[in-house]
């Protein structure tokens, strides 16, 4: 019967795939290595006992605004919060894509941006990235003013390539092309790049952000957007009430009082990156792509036999589908205990089953 039912949009898509929490070292979901400082969660620990579990959630998580407001030097009124900045996404294209408008997203990149925009009826348009995927500023810019999107969604750094876009080329894209222009910096801490110092002069710019990755609380589902007073609104008007739950608000309230601790960490995973990267690089089987994330994605022929090698060792990494990331391989940058385990592991799969 529900077949029958089902609508054309849900026909075209797949449900989003996540491996099965299994005991092991989890390289895939590029998250933080440790879990919350022992000082956050003694805050919250107190916290809990004076929640009031019968009650809604603050519907205008005031408390996280105002926190982050100080954190990001940007108005309450210009920040909205999400369920993970993953219903963001959907709530922007809800407010500004109507069935049959354009919007572009680069390929390869985060696969939610083809899932929700596909839910929204859009036509979602790719553009390719090339080899090292990067791509050529002016190409791009001619693709945009050619095909008119209503909205254009750049994930910076992108994710799974780790490469990040300088401020002068977004502040060229924001300049040429009259689209909503979504910027994904679901990284940026591991960057330090962010197009937030051009919020003030353009309306049409959207900023993600989440406490998944550098703010090690991906349990707490956290996201928040930086956009425009007037580009608020409209989102605001697609968030689904008290999409926030209390605990995932105290939570990102509480890690924000402690932001020394979590700069402490992002710089620690930034000199893993480094280190790691190198001795990747070191490998003449694999291609090891620079990133500025706290992932690294490389390439290898025998990407088959390295997956399949550290999976049986209980070290899960990312693997793809797609054709255009064929050999291709993303691990997570963990603690360097971790990370020695994965390269020793990489290096075992490689020259030890010859
Ligand atoms: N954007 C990008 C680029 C991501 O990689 C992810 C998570 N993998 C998200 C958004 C979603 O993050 P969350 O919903 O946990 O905030």
């Amino acid at each position: 019967m529900v077949d029958k039912l089902v609508s054309k949009i849900a026909l075209e898509l797949q449900s989003y795939k996540v491996e099965p929490k299994v005991q092991g070292l989890a390289l895939d979901k590029n998250e933080m290595p440790w879990s919350v400082d022992n000082i956050v969660e003694e805050a919250l620990i107190k916290r809990i006992r004076n929640m009031e579990f019968n009650r809604y959630p603050d519907n205008d998580s005031t408390e996280l605004k105002t926190a982050l407001s100080s954190y990001t030097g940007i108005d309450p009124k210009s920040i909205s919060i999400g369920n993970g900045s993953d219903e963001l996404i959907h709530m922007t294209l809800q407010a500004f894509v109507d069935p049959g408008d354009a919007i572009v997203i680069q390929s390869p990149t985060f696969s939610m941006y083809k899932i929700y925009g596909t839910m929204c009826g859009a036509r979602v348009l790719e553009y390719n990235l090339d080899n090292a995927f990067g791509f050529e500023l002016s190409d791009y810019i001619d693709y945009l003013q050619r095909e008119r999107p209503k909205l254009v969604i750049l994930c910076n750094p992108n994710n799974p390539t780790g490469r990040g876009l300088g401020l002068q080329a977004i502040e060229q894209l924001l300049e040429k092309v009259e689209s909503i222009i979504l910027v994904d910096e679901a990284y940026f801490e591991f960057s330090g790049l962010t197009a937030a110092g051009f919020l003030s002069k353009y309306d049409n710019l959207i900023i993600l952000r989440t406490f998944s990755k550098a703010f090690g609380i991906a349990s707490s589902r956290v996201g928040y957007m930086l956009a425009s007073p007037a580009a608020i609104s409209f989102v605001e008007r697609t968030r689904p009430p008290f999409n926030v739950n209390t605990f995932a608000q105290i939570t990102a309230v509480e890690v924000l009082k402690n932001i020394d601790l979590v700069k402490e960490r992002i710089e620690l995973i930034k000199g893993e990156r480094k280190r790691l990267t190198k001795l990747l690089t070191e490998i003449e089987e694999l291609q090891c792509f620079e990133s500025s994330s706290n992932f690294i994605l490389m390439k290898s022929k025998r990407a088959g036999a390295i997956y399949k090698g550290l999976y049986e060792e209980g070290i899960y990494i990312k693997s793809f589908s797609s054709s255009k990331l064929k050999d291709c391989l993303r691990v997570t940058i963990g603690s360097k205990l971790e990370n020695d385990r994965f390269y020793k592991a990489v290096k075992e799969v490689l020259y030890e089953s010859i």
